[in-house]
This record gives C-alpha cells, structure tokens and sequence, in this order.
C-alpha cells in the first residue's frame, strides 16, 4: 500500500468515525442490521447432509436461579430439579466488583471532549495498553 492510498484509508475511516459518532441509536441499529443483511448473503448457505437429524431447539433463557439470578434454559435443571451450575444454591458469592478509578469513570460518563473521544476510540486505545507481562 502507498503513502497515498494509506493516508486516503485513515481520512475514510475518519469520516466513518465522525458520521457515526453523529447517528441515532436508531440510525446505528439500521446500519448494523443492513450490514449484517449483506454480510449473511455473502456466506455460503448452511448445506444439510443429513436429513434424519431434527433441529433442536432449546427455546429462550427464561429461567432464573433464586440465588444469584443467573438465567437458565428450562432443561437446564440438574437430576434434583435445581439450577445450580452458578452459584451452587448460594454457597458461592462472589464480591462486588470494586468501583472503577475516577478517571475512567469520567471517560466513560462525562462529556468532555476528552471523554467522547476515548469512547470513540476505546478499541483503539485498549489495543494500544493491551501489553501485559507477567513475573512467576
Ligand atoms: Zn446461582
């Protein structure tokens, strides 16, 4: 790629950027869905070989568990008639996670221009400090 055609690229995306920072939630969901319309119609078709397999269908997370509120298929249930795969019937409680620091919670809640621009870039700034090194 040439220096033109790399600087023409980031002025795109810049536009896209803006434009989107400027949509609807509305305007979003239609654009998302009209890409995700094109994007199924590019896939190849799912081709069943077999025919003497049913589709299962498990239906909607409808259950909840009366501990922790964890959401269940109805056949999820255990031999005892329990959900219990989350939290054991209550004997496993997790802490609350401790709140954020003030500064990224400004970035994600405020405004500012500093603020609207993180969240406009977050992927970009997460894959910037995503460096991690770890002492055993
Ligand atoms: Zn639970």
């Amino acid at each position: 790629m040439n220096l033109s055609r790399a600087v023409g690229y980031i002025i795109r995306n810049e536009q896209r950027r803006t434009e989107r920072s400027q949509e609807t939630v509305q305007e979003s969901f239609v654009r998302g869905s009209i890409r995700n319309e094109a994007d199924n119609r590019r896939r190849s078709k799912r081709v069943c070989i077999r025919n003497d397999v049913e589709e299962h269908n498990y239906g909607t997370m409808s259950e909840q568990c009366g501990f922790c509120g964890a959401v269940y298929w109805k056949e999820g249930k255990n031999t005892a008639h329990k959900y219990t795969k989350c939290c054991h019937d209550g004997k496993v409680q997790l802490l609350a996670f401790p709140d954020a620091p003030e500064l990224l919670k400004a970035l994600l809640t405020e405004n500012s221009s500093d603020a609207k621009n993180y969240r406009q870039r977050i992927r970009e700034y997460n894959s910037a400090l995503a460096f991690a090194s770890m002492g055993v």
